[in-house]
């Protein structure tokens, strides 16, 4: 949500006159922070304190501080960093160009705070990061309370789009070349509550299905609590959304579930598991986990190693438990001490690794289908592999046979899987007949974007490539 916000900023900025900085000493620095990790505020306030002396010997340069820090802290951050120009909050991005200008033209601090959501982000212009992919919101905010969370109280009550403004999104972005979607929401499940609908989200993902020239089809983040079988069915049943699931546990203990005010148990998370797998057997199952909750013993952490073993998870983003002021659980009595957090996270983190690593071994001998991203590995320098995406979303790194065609960001190869790690697929096919490469709309809007990056005059529409508009916002329905 954070990302796709930042793309948000990129676009009103672009559209309000201000060109990305070149790397040399810029005008502008938009700040734009995030609450769930620990230690955000030192860090902002870090990064303030070394922009100070640059800002003194540069007159004229802005910085402006936005995002769910913003949002939490609000007038402290002027109070600690009074050099900041202009701080808004979560439900108020648009409003930065209008903040930026007052602060200048009356030489003093803007700060504007909503207490809800003033426009949908999606009436916003969009500067995407990708032109082959893109986010697209479904909804924001939510009406869960997990006690750990503080999502809550920054984002607010969940706030759901249109179904067809959504579609609408979808569809300019496949104009504009992209071929995957990820729909977002911070529960997508209890998607269409707000409107009355409680099986909008199925729909929804088979109303995506329809969609020509949309390949691929992801969504995050679902919620144990409100999945319901309606959407195992539209996922088995409409042939782009794509066979992959994150499917936050959190903690395999019910006692710690209960204590987490998350309202599923393991044996309902690990049935919604078997049922997606008999509908669609090779789906990888990516999720979140916390460890060292307050109050979680030695039998629950051995609850959740339990799940994590029977559940397989392809992937796991793993978090110590850290307290969040302002939330629930930073309140309660039992909180673990650091070296029980961090033995337990590395015993999870192990058994996990071991998982994935034997999941992903099985991959070896299978044909997959791989998106190319922009971003190669680490290594891509050695190795000269290119990277991308399988349609379960396992990153691959590849070889391009001699001889055989160079794909570009957002063309589809087709390629063995000729070795495996924990986190990555490698395929290094024989020759030119184990590779197959298909070219798509979105390596030439990838195409069209490094053009106009280099000056030259976009394709044939000579349409923009890097920032569209918002959508026009439909009229509540009372
Ligand atoms: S479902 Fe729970 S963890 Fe997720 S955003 Fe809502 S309150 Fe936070």
């Amino acid at each position: 949500m954070n990302v796709h916000d930042s793309e948000r900023i990129s676009g009103l900025l672009e559209g309000a006159g201000y060109t990305p900085s070149d790397g040399g000493q810029p005008d502008l620095v938009v700040f734009n922070t995030c609450a769930v990790r620990e230690n955000a505020d030192n860090k902002l306030y870090g990064n303030l304190g070394l922009l100070a002396p640059v800002k003194e010997k540069r007159p004229g340069m802005q910085i402006a501080v936005g995002g769910c820090l913003a949002q939490k802290d609000r007038d402290t951050i002027l109070r600690k960093a009074p050099w900041v120009d202009a701080v808004f909050g979560t439900h108020n991005i648009g409003s930065l160009p209008a903040l930026l200008e007052r602060a200048r033209h009356n030489a003093k601090a803007e700060l504007e705070i909503l207490e809800s959501l003033d426009v949908f982000p999606s009436t916003l212009p969009t500067k995407r990061d990708s032109v082959y992919s893109g986010w697209v919101s479904i909804s924001v905010g939510c009406n869960n309370t997990c006690t750990f969370c503080i999502v809550p109280s920054l984002r607010g009550k969940e706030r759901d789009r249109r179904p067809g403004e959504i579609l609408a999104e979808i569809r300019a972005l496949v104009e504009d070349g992209a071929i995957e979607v990820t729909l977002l929401g911070q529960n997508v499940n209890s998607y269409g509550v707000e409107f009355g609908d409680r099986g909008a989200f199925a729909k929804l993902l088979r109303a995506c299905g329809d969609i020509e020239g949309l390949e691929r089809v992801r969504f995050t983040s679902p919620h144990p609590a409100a999945f319901t079988d309606d959407v195992t069915e539209a996922m088995a049943e409409t042939p782009n959304v794509m066979p992959q699931l994150h499917m936050p546990l959190q903690s395999g203990s019910d006692k710690v579930l209960k204590d987490m005010r998350r309202s599923y148990r393991s044996k309902k998370f690990l049935g919604i598991l078997d049922r997606v797998r008999e509908r669609m057997p090779h789906a990888a199952i990516s999720t979140d986990i916390i460890v060292g909750f307050p109050g979680e013993t030695e039998e629950d952490f051995a609850a959740t190693l339990d799940v994590v073993e029977r559940a397989r998870f392809a992937t796991a983003f793993t978090f110590q438990y850290s307290k969040r002021p302002g939330t629930p659980a930073a309140e309660l009595a039992d909180q673990l001490p650091k070296a029980v957090v961090q033995e337990r996270y590395e015993r999870l983190t192990a058994l996990q690794d071991r998982i994935a690593a034997e999941e992903n071994a099985k991959q070896v001998g299978t044909t997959v289908e791989v998106m190319v991203t922009a971003a190669s590995g680490r290594k891509s320098g050695e190795t000269g592999r290119l990277s991308g995406r399988a349609r379960d979303q396992r990153l691959v790194h590849f070889s391009v046979p001699d001889g055989a065609p160079v794909p570009r960001p957002g063309d589809l190869v087709t390629v063995p899987v000729t070795a495996a790690a924990a986190f990555h697929l490698i395929s290094d096919p024989a020759g030119p007949a184990d590779y197959s490469l298909r070219r798509s709309r979105a390596g030439e809007a990838w195409d069209r974007s490094q053009a106009e990056s280099c000056g030259v005059p976009a394709g044939p529409a000579g349409a923009r490539t890097g920032v569209s508009l918002g959508m026009p916002a439909l009229p509540p329905r009372s």
